[in-house]
């Protein structure tokens, strides 16, 4: 698109993985389509940086795991390989104040709270299987399970405050998000899109079980190369008008290609695929107004909320000890951590998350309140040489104008039962793609791209080109 105006057949909004997904299979079909990211980067919430030390981060989402075939299979398609997280050795509990070590999923220092965590995780994930993937408000009971939260199920089923610390952290480190916050329907249709809450926490055999060698952007960034000038970038979309046969899109250049009165762009097209999160879709000038579910949605499909802290070693030193880099805390900032360091050790990495209320309360704190807590707690866990990091990257998704929370959008209850239906269905030339519309892997790269997917298949559909 030339900076000022433009014409396409299809605008997909968005170069996350699910926008690029969409492009790809619409330009393959010989559609015209052109890709309006905000950012003047491709790959939304899977960003891959070299810290100023030359050290390879994943800011935002970096791992794969079994059953994420559309993932793997884009991996092997740009022979991008991976590895795997590294789980040798014991885990660090913090727990009432006293370090523990412990081998397994589940931390053991107190035995009748594991057993009854365990417990309430499987009769989730169990009850998460009623849910059906393609229509979760169709569920027996629907409304009643999407009045109640998380939390107030946890309340009923889980009374040892050990067992339920230790859902919680679970609950925190998946969604970004407390407990009480979420529908309890949604939050099932979430566990079973991911094969259940046990399989979301796990390394080996879960959703943490093998990174991508040199960061997850280079996905993002092979899929864009591939679309080459159909992806334009720095060109947020601020305002759309759309009809039964066009949309038309229009915003100003974020970069120093910049052109005409203060950088002002227009794109008209047949139709658009917008690829982002309900709430940040909303935040566009739509004119009709979206009709009321998609309003509906917005409001009560908050991001969640997390910071994303590495700290980085000159060795791995915790495997020393026989420490594979995991902990579980039941208090402080990071209350979830794992070995984040290259396949090869050649330095160590810690990564860990700040996620719901702490992500909020650490950051009302400011950044040196936030790193000083990292810093003494990771020192707590893996020991003295943990206090003297070379260097941490904080990354914090709620800053982020573009996404605005993390990792994942999550309803609030009364929401998917009421206005869930909109979340796929067109509104006029109006598609809807993005992590959040998935059924299976929803809210992971892996869903990202299958709902890119559906969503071009749908305007092939729709284009006659199918
Ligand atoms: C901290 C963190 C850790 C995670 N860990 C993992 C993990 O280990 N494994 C995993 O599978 N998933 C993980 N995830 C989730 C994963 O990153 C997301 O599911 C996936 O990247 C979502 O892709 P998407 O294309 O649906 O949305 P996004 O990546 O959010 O893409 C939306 C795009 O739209 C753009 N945009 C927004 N507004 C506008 C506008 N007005 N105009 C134009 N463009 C706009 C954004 O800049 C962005 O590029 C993690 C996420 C986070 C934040």
């Amino acid at each position: 698109m030339d900076a000022g105006s433009g014409e396409c057949d299809v605008a997909v909004v968005g170069a996350g993985f699910a926008g690029l997904a969409a492009a790809r299979v619409l330009a393959r079909n010989g559609v015209d389509v052109v890709v309006l990211e905000a950012r003047d980067r491709v790959g939304g919430r899977s960003w891959t940086h070299t810290t100023p030390m030359g050290f390879t981060v994943d800011r935002g989402g970096q791992w794969i795991g079994p059953t994420q075939h559309r993932l793997q299979a884009l991996a092997d398609e740009m022979a991008v390989p991976t590895f795997p997280t590294y789980t040798s050795g014991e885990a660090v509990e913090w727990r009432d104040g006293v370090r523990h070590r412990y081998a397994g999923l589940i931390p053991t220092s107190d035995h009748s709270a594991a057993a009854e965590a365990v417990s309430a995780i499987l009769e989730l994930d169990l009850a998460a299987q009623e849910v059906p993937l393609d229509a979760p408000w169709d569920s027996e009971g629907a409304a009643e399970l999407d009045t109640r939260s998380l939390g107030a199920w946890l309340d009923e089923h889980v009374e040892a405050p050990g067992a339920r610390s230790m859902v919680d952290v679970a609950v925190k480190a998946v969604f970004g998000a407390e407990p009480p916050e979420m529908s309890l329907l949604f939050s099932l249709f979430y566990l079973h899109a991911g094969g259940g809450l046990s399989n979301l926490v796990r390394t080996t055999g879960g959703a943490q079980e093998r990174r991508f060698a040199g960061g997850s952007q280079q996905l993002a960034v092979a899929m864009a190369t591939e679309l080459g000038e159909r992806v334009v970038c720095s060109v947020p979309v601020e305002a759309v008008d759309y009809a039964a046969d066009h949309v038309v899109l229009t915003g100003h250049r974020r970069d120093e290609e910049a052109t005409g009165a203060g950088g002002e762009w227009a794109l008209r097209c047949e139709r658009a695929i917008v690829a982002m999160p309900p709430m940040l879709a909303a935040l566009i000038d739509w004119s009709p107004p979206l009709p009321d579910p998609r309003d509906r949605l917005a409001r009560g499909m908050p991001m969640g909320a997390v910071t994303k802290v590495h700290a980085f070693y000159a060795r791995p030193f915790w495997r020393e000890d026989g420490l594979n880099g995991q902990l579980v805390s039941d208090s402080g900032a990071l209350r979830s951590t794992f070995d984040d360091s290259p396949p090869d050790g050649s330095h160590g990495a810690i990564v860990g998350f700040i996620a719901g209320d702490d992500c909020r309360v650490f950051d009302s704190r400011g950044p040196e309140a936030r790193h000083h807590a990292v810093v003494s707690e990771l020192e707590r866990a893996f020991g003295p040489d943990a206090a003297r990091p070379l260097e941490v990257v904080e990354q914090h998704w709620p800053a982020e104008p573009f996404t605005r929370g993390g990792p994942v959008a999550y309803c609030v209850p009364g929401t998917l039962s009421q206005a869930g239906p909109a979340l796929r269905r067109p509104v006029g030339p109006i598609h809807w793609a993005g992590t959040e519309t998935a059924t299976e892997w929803c809210g992971y790269l892996d869903g990202a791209l299958s709902s890119g997917e559906r969503a071009a298949t749908e305007v092939l559909e729709a284009l006659g080109a199918g």
